[in-house]
């Protein structure tokens, strides 16, 4: 009996000392890296050269950052899709979070689910009514026959009340739900997207190590008829707060006048990467106040990728806007897929290089270039 309590002493002990450690490794994991790094500034390629392969979990070398996705339950069999392809590309070998936001509760299918495929924390969050119903400066007859107008012109999404609510909420309330508060740096993931390339090489330690904030792989140019004034209104904010707008922004990328009028040029906000504090920065909540006042969120439709794009390419230094060149993405009905062989064949791609929009007419990835005195990557057509 006395040797059996001596023992059970040990076991015990050991059991203690095991959770332990165990349980500090995993919280260093957790640990938000805060060191700041040294910052001659890189491309994404000379930083996938040090970075080839996958640190993988363990790696102290994690960022604070989260997976991001605002979905219904109904998106579910969408949404399976996209988390197996981002987690068989990338996450598997990093385990980071995934925060689900929703204006309805997440029923327990979606819940179950989604944990089950994700490799790392699932939270799951609902939207608090303030943040997707009518601010009380809208008039909701008006945002009525607006809708009524917009649905007979066959604009699209444009009889949608569910829509708009949902554009205004990624333009202003996603980075400041109580989830997301933890967290430093997100990538917007929708349903039915698809990465056709590894991503071995960390984009959130990429976008911290050299202060980007904003990053795309797809950009096009807008309806005219979802944002008639929405150039107005930040013509208006720029004029109130010139003390927001930064030097050597990106202006020639959405303008082809200065400023004068909008080019329509946007990137393609259903991907994103991007610093959650600056979403969250004085400036940036300014912004999206002053166009939320103007109620073109209602009396048009004004989509949550211009307002992103306008405020990145105003607000920003165009060298914290990122192209990631080797994120291969499609999300319908556009592809972007390196026409370089050799990352294909290096990064395991599956995507048809005939299928690039990249120099498209309609898309506005050759103005970036053109702005940032990029020549095309050789075998880029
Ligand atoms: P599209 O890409 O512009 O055609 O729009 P989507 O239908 O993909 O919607 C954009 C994102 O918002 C997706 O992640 C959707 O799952 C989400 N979404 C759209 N409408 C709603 C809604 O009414 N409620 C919720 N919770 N999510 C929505
Ligand atoms: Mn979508």
């Amino acid at each position: 009996m006395a040797v059996n309590v001596r023992y059970t002493r040990y076991l015990v002990l050991a059991l203690v000392g095991m959770t332990f450690f165990y349980l500090v490794s995993r919280t260093n994991l957790r640990i938000p890296n805060s060191a700041s790094f040294a910052r001659p500034v890189q491309s994404y390629n000379e930083f996938k050269a040090n970075k080839n392969e996958y640190p993988g979990a363990n790696s102290t070398e994690r960022v604070n950052a989260t997976f991001v996705t605002l979905a219904r339950n109904s998106d579910l069999w969408d949404m399976v899709k996209s988390i197996r392809t981002v987690e068989d590309r990338f996450n598997r070998e990093y385990n980071y979070d995934w925060v689900f936001l929703n204006d309805k509760e997440f029923d327990d299918e979606f819940k179950k689910l989604t944990t089950a495929l994700v490799s790392g924390t699932t939270h799951y969050g609902l939207i608090p009514k303030e943040h997707w119903s009518y601010p009380e400066w809208i008039d909701e007859d008006k945002a009525s026959e607006a809708r009524a107008e917009m649905e007979r012109k066959k604009i699209i999404y444009g009889g949608s009340e569910s829509y708009r609510h949902m554009c205004r909420y990624e333009s202003g309330f996603f980075f400041r739900h109580p989830l997301m508060m933890n967290y430093e740096y997100y990538w917007r993931v929708e349903p039915s997207i698809e990465l056709f390339c590894d991503v071995r090489a960390d984009p959130f330690r990429f976008m911290k190590e050299n202060d980007k904030k904003y990053s795309f792989v797809i950009s096009l140019y807008e309806y005219e008829a979802t944002i008639p004034t929405l150039w107005d209104s930040v013509k208006k904010f720029m004029t109130n707060h010139p003390e927001h707008i930064a030097e050597d922004n990106a202006m020639e990328f959405i303008s082809d006048n200065g400023g004068e009028t909008y080019n329509k040029c946007h990137f393609w906000s259903n991907f994103e990467i991007g610093s959650l504090e600056w979403l969250r920065s004085k400036q940036y909540i300014d912004y999206f106040e002053s166009l939320d006042q103007d109620g073109g969120f209602f009396y048009e439709r004004w989509g949550d990728a211009p307002v992103h794009s306008i405020a990145a390419a105003t607000m920003l230094r165009k060298d914290q806007i990122q192209f990631f060149h080797d994120i291969a993405y499609y999300h319908v009905p556009f592809t972007h897929c390196p026409n370089d062989e050799q990352t294909r064949l290096d990064l395991a791609c599956s995507c048809k290089p005939k299928e690039n929009f990249d120099w498209r007419d309609y898309s506005c990835t050759n103005k970036w270039f053109k702005v940032n005195h990029l020549s095309k990557p050789d075998g880029w057509d």
